[in-house]
């Protein structure tokens, strides 16, 4: 193991927020491909959609680098030869204050590698962000990772100074993570954590929100697979968010399969909007035979294909349930149709303001003009 006997501050913090890119669970960025990149004014400072929707500039950075697991998909696994060092808590809230008081960030995230064992990490984890609580009085956004295998003391302590907290479930089943790791013990070690967390926070009333992260691609799980285990998540244990990412092994970035998980990872959160803003359940998902997504076709449109029973949708009478149902159109499109259609009758795409996707909305869509509903029968 390659060990710099005294890195600096900023040689530490360059090595570990690089590292801490690969961790989606406050979605770094705004869209698929800047999700992976540093923020541009600083390395260590991005812009993140947070878990309530909302969206900020976080100094998101791992604490440390020493892992003691052995996840076959992470760089940063045990046997692994690579630089490590850790952040001392003194130094994480000068770095932090210092941006903070700049203006340039509004809050946190912190992760670390596996130090020896979960408590202990996360005592590093927790310490900054109850200094900054309790010395300095902070009160904005603190997200914090909370490790595989934590103590039922150490997730309360976490989730007592955090707005946010994350265990990344990383496979949709036991049978997946034991291909990836012999040291976690699924239902023991993120599991059981995983739904405690959501207890002590149902219970305590805390206005705190919880994250998890699948890896995609890593353990030859299917999209089915991470979108019922997605389902069961939100339904049962009432996640806020669950994020997915693609398995990117660093020598086979820009091949083929590195490509592929990319785009399952697309079609992933696709699905996961579906489930969460357009009222979609488990089973209007359709996959091919092998249990995944399409990759050439989103999963509304797929299935819309597979449904023409149910269009067209009129435009002018149908309810929002059924106006969601439509490729093309977003809640905000669909809320903007409610509120023109109380005024006065939309008979085309002008009416409403909405130019992009109005091709492929308009294919799904009765306007109530008789040529229209002509075109609709023969294009369908
Ligand atoms: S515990 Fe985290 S840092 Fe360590 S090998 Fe697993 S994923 Fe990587």
């Amino acid at each position: 193991m390659l060990v710099n006997p005294k890195p600096d501050t900023l040689q530490k913090l360059q090595l570990l927020s690089r590292d801490s890119q690969y961790d989606l669970a406050c979605a770094c960025g705004t869209n698929k491909l800047d999700r992976r990149t540093h923020g541009s004014n600083g390395k260590w400072i991005y812009p993140v959609s947070l878990p309530n929707g909302g969206s900020s500039i976080l100094f998101k950075t791992l604490i440390s680098n020493v892992c003691s697991s052995d996840c076959k998909y992470c760089p940063l696994r045990q046997d692994k030869d690579c630089p490590r060092c850790t952040l001392n808590c003194d130094e994480t809230v000068r770095t932090f204050l210092d941006y903070y008081n700049n203006g340039e960030v509004f809050g946190l995230f912190f992760s670390s590698g596996m130090i020896g064992s979960a408590d202990k990490t996360m005592e590093k984890l927790i310490a900054p962000a109850e200094t900054l609580r309790k010395k300095h009085h902070f009160k904005g956004y603190i997200h914090l990772k909370i490790l595989p295998g934590s103590s039922p003391a150490a997730i309360e302590k976490a989730i007592s100074v955090s707005n946010a907290v994350s265990l990344n479930i990383e496979t949709p089943g036991k049978e997946f993570l034991e291909k990836l790791s012999n040291k976690k013990d699924f239902l023991r070690d993120i599991v059981e954590p995983v739904k405690l967390i959501s207890k002590l926070i149902k219970e305590g009333n805390r206005r705190v929100k919880q994250t998890t992260q699948f890896i995609v691609g890593a353990a030859g799980e299917t999209d089915k697979h991470i979108v019922n285990y997605t389902a069961a998540l939100y339904e049962r244990i009432g996640l806020n968010r669950v994020y997915f990412s693609a398995y990117q092994d660093s020598d086979q970035q820009g091949n083929a399969g590195s490509q592929e998980r990319l785009a399952r990872e697309h079609r992933l959160y696709q699905v996961d909007f579906l489930f969460r803003k357009y009222g979609f359940t488990q089973s209007d998902i359709i996959y091919d035979r092998s249990g995944l997504l399409s990759i050439e076709t989103d999963p509304k449109e797929v299935w819309a294909k597979n449904h023409p029973e149910f269009f067209p949708v009129s435009v002018n009478t149908a309810m929002r349930y059924r106006l969601l149902r439509v490729p093309g159109l977003g809640p905000v499109a669909v809320d903007r149709i409610l509120e023109r259609r109380k005024l006065a009758k939309i008979s085309s795409f002008d009416d409403i303001g909405i130019e992009r996707n109005s091709k492929k909305a308009g294919k799904y869509l009765d306007f109530g003009n008789r040529q229209q509903n002509k075109v609709f029968l023969f294009n369908f």
